[in-house]
């Protein structure tokens, strides 16, 4: 049982402000297995001043990129060390097979965090330009205040693609976790601890979106940075659009796997299990919508019902299972809803169904629909859940508009026995990633939306850049 009754506040462990508390309860078993303070507007408020001061006033926008890579380094090395004890939380916390969670929870966000550290001392941070009337120094300044506000299901992944670029920058962050995943954050604040954050620059605020629009609109955040629902998302980016405040939106997606003529389908199939079916399928760059040529439907079909009728679905913290529960009843009863529909829609059922696996824990059958038209529901509206839907499409012109035909713009993938070729029809495709026989998020390279995906990028040097303002400051010669 994980107790805790204090919250991060400003780096410190603090008294909450409110008597509110989060109950975490496992989805394999539904026993609570952690309970956390809630955070409330108060917390907010003081979370916003200590971040305020230590922005306007305290040591840590004002050391140089360096100072501030030696304590995040130390971090990222307490972080590798212990990288199998925040995979064994995040897994108990919300689901995730633990095979992923080693990677996909853990190692990545580490990963991250590294990354940014080693690019402060490559980055352009400053330097002199020669302008009109002499020369000009352009600097690159820390936005200040940086919101940060997280979803359930990668809940280190997005909030390291968040806190390490700020902080690497010299803003200070207060960061909201989903009340369904606080713990993980708890043990990122001991080991910030550990590595010698100075006082105010990091707070963690677990609570509900009430108090996560609060924190949105607050006065003192110069910078909201959002991964989770495009619903939410556009009221951030509507609020943020009032009060000019910098803004970074990490929305969700409906992403499309094509399989071209070539394709080797049983290497694809391999492949579509973590393309398509990551982390329960509770991913936003999962591609869930499967392209198949009409005139190898049958076999596609046949092999998409087999590699997905026969993933092992069961205890998370299990190494040979495949699919876990779902974070939530609420997530499994959503999932279950669209399933229910894709049969009113006419679609049908290749593997899976309505037929829960396991009475007790959230768990869903992995679903794999057929004959589905991209105009149904099931194929334009985001599952987030281990539910495919298999597209037939007449010629590659035809996939390519399949796959743009969404509101979405997140992720997907090309399968195909030609590299080039496949890359070829990888840039057609309009989302911020689309991989070529595999599918990965990589820490050096941009990763975000088009479309109602999203606005702005992670990951990358681009990544860096929403936490900076770009100066000018120009002299006679
Ligand atoms: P959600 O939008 O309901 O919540 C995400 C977070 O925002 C939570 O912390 C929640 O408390 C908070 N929140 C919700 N409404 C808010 C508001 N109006 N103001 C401020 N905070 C608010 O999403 P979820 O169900 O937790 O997560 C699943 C969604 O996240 C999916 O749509 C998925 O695609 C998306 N997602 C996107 C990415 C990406 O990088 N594009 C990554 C992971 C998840």
């Amino acid at each position: 049982m994980h107790v805790r009754d204090r919250l991060f506040i400003g780096g410190r462990w603090t008294a909450p402000a409110g008597t509110g508390v989060i109950e975490v309860v496992s989805p394999h078993t539904e026993e609570v297995i952690g309970r956390v303070p809630e955070g409330t507007e108060a917390d907010i408020d003081r979370a916003v001043a200590a971040a305020r001061q230590a922005f306007d006033h305290g040591p840590w926008p004002r050391m140089t990129p360096a100072e501030r890579a030696e304590i995040l380094g130390r971090l990222s090395a307490i972080y590798a060390e212990r990288q199998q004890q925040m995979a064994d939380l995040i897994t108990a916390e919300m689901g995730s097979p633990i095979l992923f969670s080693v990677f996909g929870q853990s190692a990545i966000p580490q990963q991250v965090l590294q990354y940014y550290v080693d690019l402060a001392a490559s980055y352009t941070w400053e330097e002199e330009r020669r302008g009109m009337l002499g020369p000009v120094t352009v600097t690159r300044e820390p936005v200040g205040v940086v919101a940060a506000i997280v979803p359930w299901n990668v809940p280190q992944f997005t909030l390291m693609l968040k806190l390490a670029p700020a902080l690497i920058a010299g803003c200070t962050v207060v960061a909201k976790p989903s009340p369904e995943t606080p713990l993980d954050a708890y043990l990122l604040a001991e080991w910030m601890l550990e590595a010698g954050m100075p006082e105010g620059v990091v707070s963690f605020v677990p609570a509900g979106r009430e108090v996560g629009a609060y924190l949105v609109a607050h006065p003192g955040v110069d910078k909201v940075s959002f991964t989770g629902s495009t619903a939410a998302g556009r009221r951030i980016g509507a609020v943020c659009g009032e009060h000019l405040k910098r803004c970074t939106l990490e929305l969700g997606g409906k992403s499309a796997a094509i399989l071209l003529e070539d394709a080797d389908v049983a290497t694809t199939m391999e492949g579509l299990k973590t393309a398509s079916l990551m982390n329960n399928g509770e991913a936003c760059a999962a591609q869930t919508r499967i392209l198949a040529p009409r005139s190898r439907y049958e076999e596609i079909a046949d092999a998409l019902a087999s590699m997905v009728g026969s993933l092992q679905v069961g205890d998370p913290a299990d190494y040979s299972t495949e699919i876990g529960p779902l974070v939530a009843r609420r997530q499994q009863e959503r999932v279950e809803g669209y399933i229910r529909l894709g049969q009113e829609e006419g679609a049908k059922i290749v593997t899976g169904g309505l037929t829960r696996p396991h009475d007790r824990g959230w768990y869903v059958a992995p679903t794999v629909f057929a004959d589905v038209d991209n105009s149904m529901r099931i194929a334009r509206e985001e599952i987030f859940g281990p539910v495919l839907v298999l597209i037939p499409y007449e010629d590659e012109a035809d996939a390519i508009r399949i796959a743009n035909d969404s509101e979405y713009g997140l992720g997907g993938s090309v399968w195909t026995a030609d590299v080039e070729h496949g890359v070829q029809v990888a840039r057609q495709i309009r989302t911020g990633s689309c991989g070529v026989n595999m599918y990965v998020l990589d820490p050096n390279t941009p990763f975000g939306g088009f479309k109602s995906s999203g606005i702005g990028r992670e990951l990358g040097p681009e990544g860096l850049v929403p936490y900076l303002e770009h100066k000018s400051i120009p002299r006679p010669a």
